[in-house]
Order: structure tokens, then sequence, then C-alpha cells
């Protein structure tokens, strides 16, 4: 694709970032026949790759032109308790699917410059300033537009440009993709326990000839990357991943807590820029591109009228809230409810769940999208739950 920037362009709507948020948005709204730049500062879209590229086959229903990504069908999962007690879930139904996150985001990317977005690569956003017109620096050159819109990712500049709240705080992750295994290709592995992923969970992610192999930690929990070592060399998958080749690792943070507030005057946020991201699992590509599409249409609105004021805007906030805001929410509850239990009390829950009744509700109800749904069955179900009720009081469960 050719850079066609000059020294100054105007354009009806700027998004910086050109991730699947921001390519997904710009699509909606260049398909509109509205003028959209899209401003990444990397040179190549989808790189550096800083994800485990585990999503649901759903997500398709929103990017169908990036379903050539898919590298791996998964059906279920085998979840290690702290002490190795394994538990097996799944049917035949395909659960999620492993992508080549490189090429999703090039497709999505593709499709928002044939819907006729223009696409600035290299060139990062160093300032911006809310006006008629807004005026968005790149180094020496100037974009002009009506509305701009922060898809820049977890660590959002626009986010702070525009003054609105920062995340509750974040995860740090490592990832590796590792060659060599003889492991299922079916199931993803999820490892817990406080010595292996404090507060968050391991992975093993079957791809095809490679295994996505990475965990999260709170933000002050010690260095992801020593315990990646710690999980690679002597952990609960130390059997596992025995004679595995380390191909290449990435980093990254994510998000968490959803924000009040992602619209100001002439600017929204959307995607891990907005803190649009599941907390029991990280994942922030469905939320994203749901939200793309509020986000787009909400864009669209106010071009038609030529409003643009932060009230206009607020329909947005209003919008993708209605839709999976209540979602976001409980995944969060869920998850500082989850991170508060020690590896005794995880093995416990584990004991409770580990039954024939319970894991049918778990694989007639899980959803990694949906993830509340199960949480409020697995409740309602099982009444020694209770013990955790001044856990669930503190966390924000009894709003449910
Ligand atoms: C270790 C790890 C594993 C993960 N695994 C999964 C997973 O399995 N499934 C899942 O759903 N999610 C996963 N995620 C989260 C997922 O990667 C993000 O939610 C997703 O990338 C968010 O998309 P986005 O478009 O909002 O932001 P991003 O994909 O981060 O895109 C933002 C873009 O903005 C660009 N940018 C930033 N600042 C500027 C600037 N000033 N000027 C120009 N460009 C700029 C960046 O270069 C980037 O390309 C994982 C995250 C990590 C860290």
């Amino acid at each position: 694709m050719s850079n066609p920037i000059m020294s100054r362009q105007t354009f009806d709507v700027a998004i910086i970032g050109g991730g699947p948020a921001g390519g997904h948005t710009a699509s909606l709204i260049a398909k509109a026949g509205y003028k959209v730049a899209i401003i990444e500062e990397h040179q190549t879209i989808g790189q550096p790759v800083q994800c485990a590229g585990l999503i649901t086959p759903r997500c398709f229903d929103m990017v169908s032109h990036a379903r050539h990504t898919v590298l791996n069908e998964l059906k279920g999962a085998e979840i290690f308790s702290p002490s190795r007690t394994i538990m097996n879930i799944g049917n035949d139904k395909v659960q999620a699917v492993a992508i080549d996150r490189a090429r999703f985001d090039k497709a999505i990317m593709d499709k928002a410059v044939d819907s006729g977005a223009t696409l600035l690569q290299g060139n990062r956003v160093s300032a911006i300033q809310i006006g008629k017109p807004c005026v968005i620096s790149l180094g020496e050159q100037v974009i002009e537009s009506k509305l701009v819109i922060g898809a820049d990712g977890a660590k959002s500049q626009t986010r702070k440009w525009l003054g609105l709240s920062e995340p509750e705080y974040f995860l740090n992750g490592i990832g590796a993709d590792v060659s060599g295994l003889d492991i299922a290709q079916d199931r993803v592995k999820v490892f817990f326990g406080n010595g292996i992923a404090p507060n968050f969970f391991a992975w093993i992610i079957p791809a095809g000839e490679i295994s996505r192999v990475g965990l999260c930690v709170r933000d002050g929990q010690g260095t992801a990357n020593d315990y990646f070592k710690m999980f690679f060399e002597k952990g609960n998958a130390a059997s596992i991943l025995k004679g595995g080749k380390i191909l290449a690792t990435h980093s990254g943070i994510i998000p968490l807590g959803p924000l009040q507030k992602t619209f100001s005057d002439r600017a929204m946020l959307v995607g891990d820029a907005a803190c649009q991201v599941k907390a029991t699992s990280g994942g922030g590509i469905y939320p994203g591109l749901v939200c793309a599409g509020h986000c787009a249409n909400t864009a669209i609105k106010a071009l038609e009228k030529d409003i643009f004021t932060a009230h206009q805007l607020s329909a947005y906030q209003k919008a993708w809230s209605a839709d999976i805001g209540d979602e976001l929410k409980k995944a969060m509850i869920m998850h500082r409810m989850f991170s508060s239990l020690g590896d005794k009390e995880l093995e416990e829950i584990f004991g409770m769940l580990a039954n024939a009744e319970m894991l049918d509700i778990i694989n007639q109800t899980g959803d990694i999208d949906y993830p509340s749904r199960l949480g409020w069955m697995l409740l309602k179900k099982e009444p020694r739950f209770l013990k955790y009720t001044g856990k669930f009081l503190k966390y924000g469960l009894i709003d449910w």
C-alpha cells in the first residue's frame, strides 16, 4: 500500500491506530461514503504481534473478510488446578479459533482501504488539538478532520490528550511461539495458580505447526518474564513443554476496567484505548470489534448532522454500554473476585466443579465472550459457593 501523505490533508474522520478496532471502525465509516484517514505508527499492519490470537468464531460475523486467517479450531479446554488436577471441558462444537493475528489485522485493514479509507502507515501521531477543525500532528505533517477516533491501543496517548480516565490497572502479558510440542490440537490448556501466573492464568494454545504459550500477571506482581521462565522450566506445564523450541517471544499489556467516559467534544475512543476488554480472559478483539460498530454508527450520525459535540457523541457510550458494557463490568467483578483467591481456595472451587452436573452446565453455558452467564448459573447451582459471599459483596457481585 502506498503512503499518500502530503504536508496537510483534510478528512472527515482521523483514526489514530491501525489495529482491529481502528481498522473496522474505518471500514464502516468509509463504506458510508465519508473521507477517513487511519494513522498507524508501524510500517507493517499487524506487526509486531502482541497477542495469543484466540477468538470466538462470532468475530467473523463482523469481519467475515478475515475468516481465512483461522489456523486451528478449538472445541474445549483442559484446565489445570494449582496442584495439577485436570478438568476437561468442551464438546463437539467449535468454541474458539486460533488465528494468524498479523494476517487478521491486515485483512481488516485491506477491507478498510477497499472501502475507501486512506492508510497513512509509518506515521506516529505526536499531538492532537481538538477544534474546528481538529489538527493531528504527525511530526512535520498535519492532518485536519471534523472528528478524531483514538484506537491507539492499551497505552493510548489519545486517552491522555483528551483527559479521559485511565484503566483501573494493567496486566502484563508475555507469549511465545513454540514448535515441537506433541499436544492435542482441539484443546487449549489453561493453568491456574498464584505461583504460575498470579491473579490470572497461563495458556498453551495449539495453532497448527506451532503452539502459543503465554501468561499474564497483574502489574506489580513481579515480572511476567520471570514467571514465564519458571512456567516453561519447572512449572505445572514443564513436562508438556519439554523439548519445545521457542521461535519468537512477544509481550504486551492489557488494560482492565471499562471507562465511564469514552467520548468528548469531537472525539471518541475505541478498543483497548477505551479498555473494552474482557477481564476474565484478557480478550479485547471481540469487544473491540463490537464497539467499533457502535463507534462508526455514532460517527456517521454526527457527520450526517454535522454536529460533533460531546452531547451528540455520548450516544456512543450509551450504545456500547447497552450492548456489552454490562458484560464487561460483570467480567471485571469476576476477575477481581478470582484474583483475590489463594491456591487453597482455587483447589476448593475445582473440587466443587468437578462433577458431571457442573461440567454439563459449563459445557452448555460456557462462552468466552459472555462469561457472566456461566458465573451466574454456577452460583445458582452450587450452594457451597455461598462460602464466598463476603468476597462477592466486596467485589460488587451483589449488583449483578
Ligand atoms: C500477551 C497478550 C495476549 C493476548 N491475547 C489475546 C487473545 O488471545 N484474544 C484476544 O481477543 N485478545 C488478546 N489480547 C488483547 C488484544 O491483543 C487487544 O485487545 C487488541 O489488540 C486490541 O485491538 P485495538 O485495535 O484496540 O488495539 P491494538 O491492536 O493495540 O492497535 C493499536 C494500534 O495503534 C497504533 N498506535 C499507538 N499509538 C499510536 C500513535 N501515537 N500514532 C499512530 N499509531 C499509534 C499501534 O501501533 C497499534 O497498531 C492479548 C494481549 C496480550 C498483551
